[in-house]
């Protein structure tokens, strides 16, 4: 039985050496092999003992998911989809743009919060990524845009400078996994990003919002969706359990210990359902103690999701309404549409790969 290193954050490194009678600081020299140069085959990390590289070949593998294809849009947004085995499939997005190169990442196969708008959501809740499978994807996007003598390099020679957990499924939903992995991303000897160029993205779940706060506070964006608790119940269920106003308290605890002294809302424009004057004006309402920023998101039709995108004229005019209010607001571009690049779709390519349970668990 080998153990995938990839599995391991700077900590469980340490452990792992130890635990094969060799001393814990050899986890930085691993970090940097594994993460920095991309290297699968401990033969070629040259500053490693011969016996600890020979150890490693028998014990140890560096192993991510798959990569099932590789597509890449017109505009340069290019998309993966992962294989994570037995059929299941994850994807994971990079979005480059003159100054920064975001990669989106999945933390789940499929989601259990079912919000009534969201491709992955209609999946059904599958499993949880493990570690491996979560860093796996900024891996593997890494490598093989360093290998790509099409893409400039961003700013300090990295090929991606910002990370979001936006893809496939609810982070705070797989907690233990997805803060190893944020753990990897900003080690110094891992991918050395700040806490600021690393986002999670949540649907709301409190208790997990405030762990995240105490544990490892990235950037936050909080999907919100709707100015009031009728609305939000129908298009995000979890918030029945969480409501806006707990919501919003959790917010403002989190903005004690957040990198970026504002959160994200992220607000999906949905045809005759969120995207009034009105709605607006109670958003305003609504956020008048939490410092945020408001990201809207054109809604991406899929097959059978029973809504229609708003029109451009209603996004303009519901963003000018939140920027008079003073409200900082960006309409998100609608990227890769060529390649089914915006959020979920390619979900439902796997769709049928994807053995549905009833549901995971939820905090
Ligand atoms: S929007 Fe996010 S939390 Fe809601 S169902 Fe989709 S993946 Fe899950």
């Amino acid at each position: 039985m080998t153990t995938n290193l990839l599995n391991y954050d700077a900590k469980g490194l340490a452990d792992f050496c130890t635990e094969i009678g060799e001393k814990p600081f050899r986890a930085k020299q691993l970090l940097r092999w594994i993460h920095q140069s991309g290297i699968t085959d401990f033969v070629d990390m040259s500053d490693l003992a011969k016996g600890l590289r020979e150890k490693l070949a028998v014990l140890a593998v560096i192993e991510s998911p798959q990569i099932i294809s590789d597509y890449v849009a017109a505009d340069g947004t290019r998309k993966w989809l992962l294989s994570v085995g037995a059929g299941n499939g994850i994807e994971t997005v990079f979005i480059p743009e003159a100054n920064r190169g975001t990669l989106c990442v999945s933390s789940q196969v499929g989601c259990a919060l079912a919000c009534t708008f969201c491709s992955t959501g209609k999946q059904g809740f599958n499993r949880n990524l493990t570690v491996a499978e979560i860093i796996g994807q900024l891996w593997i996007a890494n490598k093989t845009l360093k290998a790509d003598p099409n893409d400039t390099l961003t700013d300090n020679d990295r090929v991606v400078s910002n990370v979001v957990m936006m893809g496939m499924g609810e982070p705070l939903a797989n907690f233990d996994n997805v803060v190893m992995a944020l753990d990897l991303m900003l080690d110094d000897h891992a991918y050395g990003l700040s806490r600021r160029r690393v986002t999670v993205s949540t649907s709301g779940l409190v208790p997990a919002m405030d762990r995240l706060r105490e544990r490892c506070p990235v950037a936050l964006a909080v999907s919100l969706h709707a100015p009031n608790d009728s609305l939000r119940d129908q298009l995000v269920p979890i918030n029945k359990k969480y409501p806006i106003k707990e919501l919003l308290a959790a917010c403002q605890r989190y903005l004690t210990a957040a990198p970026r002294d504002f959160i994200t809302f992220e607000y999906v424009m949905l045809d005759g359902v969120n995207d009034s004057v009105g709605h607006a004006h109670e958003l305003i309402n609504l956020v008048q103690d939490t410092p945020c920023k408001f990201n809207l998101i054109p809604f991406n039709s899929f097959p059978g999701s029973g809504f229609k995108r708003s029109s451009a004229e209603a996004v303009r005019i519901f963003r000018d309404v939140l920027m008079q209010a003073g409200l900082v607001t960006t309409v998100r571009k609608t990227r890769g549409d060529d390649i089914a690049a915006a959020c979920g779709q390619l979900a439902g390519q796997v769709r049928d790969k994807t053995r549905r349970t009833a549901g995971g668990k939820v905090e």
